[in-house]
């Protein structure tokens, strides 16, 4: 089987290269580890998030699922509890983490499947997959939709950490990208207001101890652009816009 194959030779060659490295990392976070971000993404193989930006041991949490959808709070019972919510929970509560990061990419299966199901997300039927994206992508749609009345690029408006604290997203302005990649622009965004329905971090997002951030990469060219609410736009992350783009997401209060 040569994906299995693969698999077993990367961990021979990460015990010869890596590990020695690995171990130190470990000794040095051993009792204290202060991972600054809790990222949810999307579980596309072509993302190799962690490798891509630079993280390394203990830096942060990361939860991967189809689409990086975050469920809303008001999808939550005992008998259908998601791993999102929880994560959330032990990344900004439990250890005390600032930073909340949202990050979709072009070129996403999941998002090509909401697509096509976008005049269907009401039916209560279809596989895991389906069901997974009607119920935590409707209300994507419902955006997207906005979206599509205003024009195609916006404005149209999300709700950050707070309901008081609305902002205005333009969608590819330059219209570079394909319908589905601007749904999933969309939907980056509409994951913060899901972020912010939990009772939980109500609190945090209100003091700004807890700060949200929705990143985007172009699977095309491999760029990653952040949203940034001084220009309403996703904006291309390189040496000229980072000093702006870290004043936009850094005004959080030290614990
Ligand atoms: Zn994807």
């Amino acid at each position: 089987m040569p994906g299995l194959n693969k698999l077993l030779r990367g961990i021979l060659k990460y015990r010869t290269n890596l590990q020695p490295h690995v171990l130190k990392q470990f000794q040095r976070v051993k009792d204290n580890p202060q991972p600054s971000s809790v990222m949810f993404s999307c579980m596309d193989s072509r993302l190799i998030i962690t490798k891509m930006i630079n993280q390394d041991v203990g830096d942060m949490f990361l939860v991967r699922n189809a689409g990086n959808l975050i469920p809303n709070n008001d999808s939550l019972s005992f008998d259908s509890v998601t791993t999102e919510p929880a994560a959330l929970e032990l990344g900004c509560v439990i250890n005390k983490i600032r930073h909340v990061l949202v990050c979709g990419h072009s070129d996403c299966k999941a998002m090509n499947a909401l697509y096509e199901m976008m005049d269907s997300v009401q039916k209560h039927e279809g596989t895991p997959l389906q069901i997974w994206l009607k119920r935590h992508g409707a209300r994507t749609i419902v955006k997207y939709k906005e979206l599509l009345q205003v024009g195609g690029v916006g404005p149209i408006k999300f709700q950050a950490e707070t309901p008081e604290k609305v902002f205005d997203a333009y969608i590819d302005v330059d219209n570079k990208f394909k319908p589905v990649d601007k749904l999933s622009q969309v939907n980056t965004l509409q994951q913060l207001q899901n972020i912010a329905s939990y009772p939980f971090l109500r609190d945090k997002l209100e003091s700004g101890l807890v700060r949200m951030h929705a990143l985007w990469i172009d699977i095309y060219t491999g760029d990653f652009y952040m949203f940034c609410r001084d220009y309403n736009r996703f904006v291309l992350v390189d040496e000229e816009s980072y000093q702006n783009l870290l004043d936009d997401g850094e005004s959080v209060t030290d614990y």
